[in-house]
């Protein structure tokens, strides 16, 4: 297991004591929690018990204000007890969730401390509370269940930094006033915290790919603690070691599961999480907290909640990944010491939904791999996280399941209601909540229209693609995971255009063997057969993290140490890979594809080491590639002015047009603030393209696109009008480009081209789209 991101929150110089309790007030941490339970169990009214909590609590952390905010109707935050701000405020201050530092809490479902609250920005200003003489802020959200019931909120007039301990007890206590906030005393207080059931859509980016409609389910993390505090610290680390136990055996059983026993990425992203399982430190971690006077089930939870606060601020995507998987355990740990069924999904509102055979979608925060397997397969229709990405390892198991997702959504569980009706547009990145009658019917339709689709490119699966004036253009597919093979006979790809063999090395913690990487390579030698497969080398870096190669403070990793330049320094990576290439060919053409290439001695140089290997199979007797082929990747512009000197060290070449766009225009690929703006089908970006078939027809070269343009219908089009005749794109691509080329004249298509590059258009889609439809191309 790594070692967690280092706790960097700085002691307070006032408080003194390593828990965070004043030993001046004489209260400790159990001495506190024996108050909070007699506040809790007396028979006064809820206002009379809320008061005691921020009583008790503020004098505990020698905080001058102590702060508690509901949430309520029509998802507002209402301050129903303080200590130190104004009587007067309490039932009026109302903040909206995301409003003030308070509602940014709630909203983001994250512990905050600022030893200077009044210069951040979220701060507002609320002057009927007298909060201003206050300087510095600590709030945790109120979670039950992961729903935001509130936020307890302490305050202080010095600039105080609040300690990692100290956050931690704000979170003890929130659990505690979960419980209370969801009786039936605080029924009239609460709201549901939707307002009414108004349609709503939510942005987020695709983690995987597909439309579906289903059920919302709300998929729960935590679960309701029935008991928090314990009074015999012996007998709750049994319970806790019991529980340990359990869950690895839990684990063992899922992980058999049949459509997940196989090999693949999935395999490897499994086998982390259960080493998670085994930490040791994480169990110390959970004795310790036991000890402070928590139950087994409130120490797993305080853990994770510890775990969250710091990993927020890791910026690391491994490391944040790592916490998707601990949430995911830690859940599954609750459960068991709270004697439910470990198996079930962890959804408290699954009864609601579960009933009947409708399909779901699953709504969550952030989801471990094995939570994902929890859910019927033959109902799990969807997932849409608040978090998450295309590399998080749930995404990467709920490809392998076939199941679109779409991630960081923001704020999606507070607006979703468990059944409310979802449509979920993996393509675009978008989900529909109580969609109207209007969004269901056009999503109803595109279904449709899609499965309709989807018949009409089967019945195109076996055409060769040739254009109308008798052009043969070849399309082949893009992959990365052993799950995509299977789409090379279902789409009619072929052959594989681009392996990206980074993909499979990023859900690993160790840098494979080279016989790991001969059993993965021999795979998809196996799953072509006779059609051709390019293997690109290892293209870590960048957007590519992998772990056994990050080089940590470059202010532009997509510029910085990646690709081909971190194998030309490492030699021995790149014949590692070679040498299993070799071996997975066993006799069959091999081709090599080199990405990031920026200058032709780098090409000199990979050559050469790649010769170097090619010599040492030959003397170790082995069975040699029929063919080998070396090609360069076209994505860095220096490129382009070096095709002559490259054609004699290659044997093709491949554009990268997603990087050579990146780079062209000085536009990160991944920054969503501009996406969009710079466009492959700009004029300047076509007359690259333009030169660049002329310099390598030229040179003799063969040269295919493999980036998404290829396979986009309109902008597949103009690259044939450019010259290309080999297309490399994901398999779902396959069916409408072909049924594009299938439709149009290559003549045509290179009479407009020519006359679009003589003028200048920031996106020429829009011509491409009228030459369709003037000609008749279904696209
Ligand atoms: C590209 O850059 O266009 C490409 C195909 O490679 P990747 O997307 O893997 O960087
Ligand atoms: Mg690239």
């Amino acid at each position: 297991m790594p070692s967690w991101a280092a706790d960097d929150v700085i002691q307070s110089p006032d408080s003194q004591g390593q828990d965070g309790f004043s030993s001046a007030s004489g209260i400790g941490p159990r001495e506190m929690m024996k108050r909070l339970r007699a506040v809790m169990a007396s028979a006064e009214p809820a206002q009379i018990r809320l008061d005691g909590v921020v009583r008790t609590l503020a004098q505990a952390m020698r905080a001058e204000v102590c702060s508690i905010y509901v949430r309520g109707r029509g998802n507002l935050l209402e301050l129903s007890a303080t200590e130190g701000l104004n009587q007067t405020a309490v039932h009026r201050t109302r903040l909206r969730m995301g409003e003030g530092l308070v509602g940014d809490i709630a909203a983001k479902a994250r512990p905050l401390a600022l030893a200077d609250a009044q210069s951040h920005e979220k701060f507002a200003y609320l002057p009927e509370t007298g909060e201003e003489i206050y300087q510095s802020l600590a709030g945790v959200p109120i979670l039950r269940a992961e729903a935001v019931l509130g936020v307890l909120v302490v305050q202080n007039r010095v600039g105080r930094q609040y300690a990692g301990e100290e956050i931690e007890t704000l979170e003890t206590v929130a659990m505690v006033l979960a419980e209370m906030l969801s009786g039936p005393e605080f029924e009239n207080v609460r709201g549901d915290g939707q307002d009414a059931d108004a349609p709503i859509r939510l942005g987020g980016e695709t983690v995987a790919g597909g439309l579906v409609v289903g059920k919302a389910q709300l998929h729960r993390g935590d679960i309701v603690l029935r008991r928090i505090v314990a009074e015999d610290p012996a007998e709750e680390r049994q319970r806790l070691d019991a529980g340990l136990e359990k869950l690895r055996e839990t684990l063992d059983t899922l992980f058999e599961a049949a459509d997940v026993a196989g090999d693949g990425e999935h395999r490897d992203v499994l086998e982390t999480f259960r080493m998670i399982a085994d930490d040791t430190g994480w169990a110390r971690r959970m004795r310790d907290a036991i000890e402070t006077g928590l139950s087994a089930e409130a120490a797993v939870q305080r853990s994770r909640a510890d775990m969250r606060a710091r990993m927020s601020r890791a910026t690391d995507p491994y490391l944040r990944e790592r916490l998707s998987d601990f949430e995911d355990l830690t859940a599954r740990l609750v459960r068991i010491l709270s004697g439910e069924d470990s198996d079930a999904p962890l959804d408290d509102t699954a009864a609601e939904v579960s009933s009947g055979d409708e399909d779901i979608v699953v709504i969550a925060r952030s989801m471990g791999p094995a939570e994902l397997l929890s859910y019927d397969r033959s109902r799990l229709k969807g997932l849409v996280l608040e978090e998450a990405s295309a590399a998080a390892h749930v995404a990467i198991v709920a490809r392998a399941l076939d199941i679109p997702v779409v991630g960081r959504v923001d704020g999606v569980l507070a607006e979703a209601r468990p059944g409310d009706p979802i449509v979920l547009d993996g393509d675009n990145g978008q989900v529909f909540l109580r969609p109207g009658d209007e969004v269901r019917e056009s999503f109803g339709q595109a279904l449709d229209a899609r499965s309709a689709q989807r018949r009409i490119f089967e019945s195109l699966r076996d055409k060769p693609a040739v254009t109308l004036d008798g052009e043969r253009v070849h399309l082949m597919m893009n992959a990365g995971l052993l799950v995509d093979l299977p789409q090379l006979d279902s789409s009619g790809a072929e052959g594989i255009g681009l392996y990206r063999t980074e993909i499979p090395f990023m859900a690993r913690r160790e840098y494979p063997s080279v016989e790991q990487q001969t059993a993965l390579y021999s795979r998809i030698y196996d799953a072509t057969g006779d059609r051709p497969v390019v293997f690109r080398t290892l293209d870590a870096g960048g957007d590519k993290p992998i772990r056994a190669f990050e080089e940590q403070g470059e202010e532009n990793p997509a510029l910085g140490w990646r690709a081909l330049r971190i194998a030309l320094d490492h030699p021995a990576l790149l014949r590692q890979q070679i040498r299993a290439m070799i071996l997975a060919s066993n006799g069959r053409p091999l081709s090599v594809l080199l990405p990031m290439v920026s200058e032709v001695g780098e090409l000199k140089r990979a050559r050469d080491i790649i010769d170097l290997e090619i010599r040492r199979a030959q003397q170790s007797g082995g069975l040699l590639p029929r063919e080998i082929k070396v090609g360069a990747m076209i994505e860095v512009p220096s490129m382009l002015w070096q095709i002559p000197n490259a054609a004699s060290l290659v044997d093709f070449f491949s554009v990268g047009s997603n990087d050579l766009l990146q780079f062209a225009f000085a536009a990160d690929r991944g920054s969503r603030k501009i996406s969009g703006r710079y466009a492959t089908m700009s004029t300047p970006f076509l007359r690259m393209l333009r030169d660049l078939v002329r310099d390598c027809a030229e040179a003799g070269r063969p040269v295919t696109v493999c980036g998404e343009m290829a396979g986009r219908p309109l902008e597949a089009m103009a690259l044939i009008g450019l010259g290309f005749r080999s297309l490399s794109m994901n398999a779902s691509s396959i069916g409408p480009v072909k049924r594009a080329v299938l439709g149009c004249r290559a003549e045509a298509l290179a009479d407009l081209m020519e006359d679009l590059c003589r003028v200048h258009r920031k996106d020429a889609t829009g011509i491409l789209r009228a030459f369709a439809r003037d000609h008749l191309v279904a696209t």
